[in-house]
């Protein structure tokens, strides 16, 4: 979303070319609308061969598959925002074991993410499918879903099944 108002006074922004590329400016404050991507954690919780899933009932991909994820809140930490993120979509409470991925999103049209996916392994907690799904799963890495959410995720995903680590 392009930012049109000035959030520290409210005067219309305009275009104005700053660092070698132009930047919504306020003509009254002079701030400036840096635009960046947002952080965000996603955790594939593993149980031997099992993946903990979940279906969304959100925009985008409503209705389709995808690791436990969301947006880093300010005063959070991103290994916080993923073991937050876990418990209120599954309901389940995990140990983050190590860093899988951290991926650019471009496949998100509410803003484009800087996404890092986290492995997990279950603590504690009970299965139940937060507010933004419908249904939450142990899934088998050689019957995953068709209709897998974000490119990321099926990247994640996919290599989780074959074994293969990340090509850096
Ligand atoms: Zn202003």
């Amino acid at each position: 979303m392009f930012p049109r108002f000035c959030i520290a006074c409210g005067d219309r922004l305009q275009p104005q070319e700053i660092e070698g590329r132009s930047r919504q400016v306020c003509p009254s404050c002079a701030h400036i609308a840096w635009e960046n991507p947002v952080p965000a954690a996603a955790v594939a919780v593993c149980r031997e061969r099992e993946v903990l899933l979940c279906r969304r009932t959100i925009s985008p991909y409503e209705g389709l598959w995808g690791l436990p994820a969301g947006y880093q809140e300010v005063d959070e930490t991103i290994e916080a925002t993923a073991i937050r993120e876990v418990r209120e979509e599954t309901g389940l409470i995990v140990k983050l074991t190590g860093l899988v991925d951290v991926f650019t999103t471009p496949d998100d049209p509410r803003k484009p993410s800087l996404l890092v996916v986290y492995g997990g392994e279950e603590v504690d907690g009970e299965l139940e499918p937060g507010d933004e799904c419908s249904e939450v799963a142990w899934v088998s890495l050689d019957e995953l879903p068709r209709d897998i959410a974000f490119a990321n995720n099926r990247a994640v995903l996919e290599r989780l099944r074959t074994g293969e680590s990340r090509a850096w």
